[in-house]
């Protein structure tokens, strides 16, 4: 190749940026919600209805609330748009005919429980890498395949979280024939496309055929094609089946000679994505930072360039960390959506997606007090029921009827750590009765408002279950446990009584509970366990400053008092 000849650089080529939210133009309309800003760029380009927003997965590993993100992205924008009168269609590609590259370390059953891969058929997983998703066997044996497995996950979590996705299976527009005319064309114009990726691919050279074959011997996906027939009226490519490169292994071809139709296997990404923009007639669609930098540059190249077709709006959004690490399912660090709506309601989840998507977040399961307080503040500030800056207002105002089903004045929300101290007690009337004693419950509450407020009780309790934080301890309410005290003890048990009773803060809690034992001459850790003993009936416990000003003081003060 001449250097007259050689392609741009892809620095050179004009890629359009994706990052829509970061960019500032200037003749934007400033909005109170981001996923207005995408909305207005969708809705300017004039597309033809209905209007396509679109998510894709490659169905590896768990399938974990990191990979909602995408979903709950698109649907904001998807119902931004509904609301101005357009008709959409939220379109999520399970990228399935993707070869499996790799044993995964974790895999998870339909109810959302974690299991190691020795615990199912490894072998059988084993003998198929190299397949794709939809040919290998589901490992649980409940799905017609891994990659429906994996797809019923998303489905699941979707329609937990109350969005409507149409899942459309890659393969299945391979194999019904839906992608065989892009294939083809790709095909027929394999220079330019081989030009056009050059630009950003090394390997990319005058033997590259931008199409993968499935192996009718062996049933991996091969990536040696020797030549193309397009001429008949099923076009075919004849193959080699070879070794694959994947990552730091190899998978072994088997060396047999064949030929494949082009619903017999598949583009390589970097085309099947602008491909799948075409058949489906993507409008918008959301990304995370590793497409950004990769396959959007190549992509919105090859549908300007060798599709000639427009690329969708793009938008990067932030990965999100879980508990301050990356989500990982072989290290652990992973939780579902099934999992999470044990610990709160779908509103308070659909919240979290409904920030600003170009910051970078922690979903911390720790501090899940904070995200649902947040919400609660959110709720508030919608129905005026307290103060906010102009900002703050404007973004519950246009947010929150997104996030809820409905929006409903008297509803009832129990603070989350205070629902998790009631969940420290299993009565269910004695849960109701503090939270009515505490002012939480109206009297005149509706029956469906108090049930929700109690339902939190349960999800506050599953919280301290998973995280064994300081409201994973059982509260004996009912009666005084066993106990017996020196007088020195009883003194500064009635003295902490005394101050917790004119109300103060967690921290100060904590630290007169260590001066009063000393004004007393009580050993610090005797006195810690005379608390422990009193409201645990257990010698240790948790932090007890912060958790005795979350318990209802009324009780509190009497307890310490050994009065009831
Ligand atoms: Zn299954
Ligand atoms: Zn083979």
């Amino acid at each position: 190749m001449s250097g007259d000849d050689a392609p741009d650089s892809a620095a050179e080529r004009d890629v359009e940026s994706p990052y829509t939210l970061q960019r500032e133009d200037g003749d934007d309309t400033r909005h109170a919600f981001w996923a207005d800003t995408v909305a207005d760029r969708v809705a300017n380009r004039e597309p033809d209805e209905p209007i396509v927003v679109k998510g894709g997965i490659s169905p590896s590993g768990v399938p974990h609330l990191g990979n909602v993100n995408e979903i709950m992205r698109g649907y904001y924008v998807a119902e931004a748009l509904r609301e101005r009168g357009h008709e959409v269609r939220q379109v999520f590609t399970a990228d399935d005919r993707d070869p499996l590259r790799g044993l995964p370390r974790t895999l998870c059953d339909l109810e959302g429980n974690l299991v190691d891969l020795g615990e199912v058929d490894a072998g059988a997983l084993g003998r198929n890498l190299g397949a794709p998703y939809t040919d290998i066997p589901d490992p649980f044996g409940c799905c017609d395949s891994y990659g429906d497995h994996f797809s019923t996950i998303i489905q699941d979590s979707a329609d937990a979280l109350n969005v409507p996705i149409e899942l459309i299976s890659n393969t299945e527009l391979y194999e019904n024939g839906d992608l065989e005319d892009v294939t083809r064309y790709v095909l027929e114009n394999q220079d330019r496309a081989r030009e056009v990726l050059a630009a950003y691919q090394d390997k990319v050279d005058e033997d590259y055929v931008p199409f993968n074959p499935i192996c009718a011997e062996c049933g991996k996906v091969t990536e040696t094609v020797t030549s193309v027939d397009l001429e008949g009226e099923t076009p075919t490519v004849d193959y080699r089946c070879t070794d694959m490169d994947a990552g730091d292994q190899t998978i072994d071809g088997c060396g047999h000679e064949g030929t494949a139709t082009l619903r017999e296997g598949k583009m390589p990404w970097r085309f099947e994505w602008p491909a799948q923009w075409q058949v489906l007639g993507v409008d918008f669609e959301p990304f995370g930072k590793d497409h950004a930098e990769g396959s959007w540059p190549s992509g919105q190249d090859v549908a300007r360039n060798v599709l000639e077709i427009e690329p969708p709006v793009p938008m990067v959004y932030e990965w999100f960390t879980l508990d301050g690490e990356p989500f990982s399912s072989s290290a652990g660090n992973v939780i579902l959506v099934s999992d999470v709506l044990e610990l709160l309601e779908p509103e308070v989840l659909r919240y979290f997606f409904a920030k600003d998507p170009s910051k970078a977040r922690d979903f911390s399961i720790e501090r899940l007090d904070q995200l649902v307080d947040e919400f609660d503040r959110l709720e508030a500030i919608y129905f005026d029921e307290i103060d906010a800056s102009e900002d703050e207002q404007a973004f519950a105002d246009r947010v929150y009827p997104l996030v809820v089903e409905e929006p409903r004045e008297d509803r009832i929300r129990l603070p989350y750590t205070f629902a998790a101290v009631l969940g420290m007690t299993d009565d269910p009337d004695l849960r109701e009765e503090i939270a009515r004693r505490e002012g939480h419950i109206p009297d005149d509450a509706p029956e469906w408002a108090i049930d929700g407020a109690l339902k939190r009780v349960e999800q506050a309790r599953n919280w301290a279950r998973r995280t064994e934080n300081e409201f994973d301890y059982e509260l004996k309410r009912s009666a005084i446990p066993d106990h017996e005290f020196d007088d020195a003890t009883e003194d500064a048990l009635a003295d902490l009584a005394e101050f917790i009773e004119e109300g103060h803060e967690p921290d100060e809690i904590q630290g007169e509970i260590y001066e009063t034992a000393r004004r007393h001459d009580v050993d610090v850790g005797e006195f810690f366990s005379a608390g422990y003993r009193l409201f645990f009936d257990e010698s240790q416990g948790p932090k007890l400053g912060s958790f005795l000003a979350k318990v209802d003081r009324e009780f509190v003060v009497a307890r310490l008092r050994r009065e009831r």
